[in-house]
């Protein structure tokens, strides 16, 4: 299982691929699978054995210029084709953007089959995707059925399905006491225009909404921090331009990264998740989790939400970006207990993990 080299697992905070490593690996022992877990040193997520060339993760070198961040993903690959040329991986599952899918290519006919779970939107990388060839060993899957059908057709015929995100949140969420809501709705998520939180903030002072934004700006956690960030990072523009102008401290508030605790009292003391989004949103790990946490999902139907979201019933979908706000005046109506059952039935590390290990059977049998 290759975590990759950006941040530990689980992380410490923002995170969403280590999140979801974190959630698979214990499932996945659970059922018998040995794992050995690529990632970094400090790690603390139980594995069988443990890989790494970094002693942290080195998310702060995505900063940096290309001349000096270029080595990292090399580095922590050499460490895992070290390790797969022992001869004993019976199947190697990789998380690491665009180097990772190479990396299962070159194992070649001898090498182990290599699956890639794709986090990120398709339409990046055209020339890696748009002519990919990983031979018969190589498998992609989706975080939703939706990127797979906006994937180049290289690499869709690769694609052996898709797998939604799950969440530890979601376990026995049909059983948990319900959580006392207040006002406000929040956007939680990286501060990105792709997330769209210049219309929700928007959207908040027109409807008459409070609001509160969680998420780092870029590597950009707390206001104190963002005073002194690069102001040619796109997400730092895009926070100033954008997005601040909206934030009054009152009616909309940032609130930095939040973690652990602090991050489901949020969210779960929400009258609405929303998501305004401008992107084709792939998986979707903090609709899910709004879900878990009880709290109903108000968003633009693109992306993952459509088939994370029932509209009426675990909350309000538009394509229209006016009519977002209004849903905001119908969210109370959802509820609570049927978004908590949804991610009990569906969301589970359980669930995810059985999704997984069937792709798993499939690629080691027909390899
Ligand atoms: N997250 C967090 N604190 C924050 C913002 C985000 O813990 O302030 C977590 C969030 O709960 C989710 C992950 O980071 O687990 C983001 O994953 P998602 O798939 O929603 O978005 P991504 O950033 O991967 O596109």
């Amino acid at each position: 299982m290759n975590a990759g080299p950006w941040l530990p697992v689980p992380p410490r905070g923002y995170g969403g691929i280590e999140n979801i490593v974190a959630t698979l690996v214990p499932e996945l022992r659970a059922l018998g699978i040995e794992v050995v877990l690529a990632t970094v040193g400090d790690s603390t997520l139980a594995a069988d054995e443990r890989v790494h060339t970094f002693p942290s993760g080195q998310f702060e070198m995505l900063q940096r210029p290309y001349n000096q961040a270029c080595g990292v993903v090399p580095a922590h690959q050499a460490a895992v084709v070290r390790r797969v040329a022992v001869g004993d991986i019976d199947l190697v599952h990789d998380h690491v953007e665009a180097a990772g899918l190479t990396m299962l290519a070159a194992f070649g006919a001898g090498g182990p089959p290599g699956l890639q779970t794709l986090h990120w939107d398709l339409r990046k990388h055209p020339e890696l995707y748009g002519s990919f060839d990983g031979g018969d060993r190589v498998r992609v899957n989706g975080v939703s059925a939706d990127q797979l059908t906006h994937a180049p057709e290289a690499l869709r015929r690769h694609a052996i399905g898709h797998v939604h995100l799950a969440t530890p949140l979601a376990v026995d969420a049909d059983r948990r006491e319900s959580h006392e809501k207040h006002g406000y709705a929040v956007v939680l998520g990286r501060i990105n225009a792709g997330k769209g939180q210049d219309l929700a903030a928007e959207l908040a002072h027109r409807h008459g909404f409070d609001l509160v934004l969680a998420g780092p700006v870029g590597p950009y956690h707390t206001p104190e921090a963002l005073a002194g960030a690069d102001p040619q990072n796109p997400d730092v523009r895009f926070w100033r331009e954008k997005v601040a102008p909206h934030v009054d401290g009152d009616r909309v508030r940032w609130v930095g990264t939040v973690a652990g605790d602090d991050r489901d009292a949020l969210v779960a003391g929400a009258r609405a998740a929303l998501f305004p989004l401008r992107w084709n949103e792939p998986g979707g790990t903090a609709v899910v989790e709004a879900l878990a946490l009880g709290t109903p999902v108000v968003g633009i139907a693109r992306g993952c939400l459509p088939e994370l979201i029932e509209h009426g019933r675990t909350g309000l979908l538009t394509t229209d970006e006016d009519e977002l706000g209004a849903l905001m005046h119908g969210v109370d109506a959802i509820s609570e207990a049927e978004c908590r059952a949804e991610a009990a039935r569906r969301f589970t590390p359980a669930v995810m993990a059985a999704g997984y290990a069937a792709l798993y059977e499939r690629m080691v049998a027909s390899a």
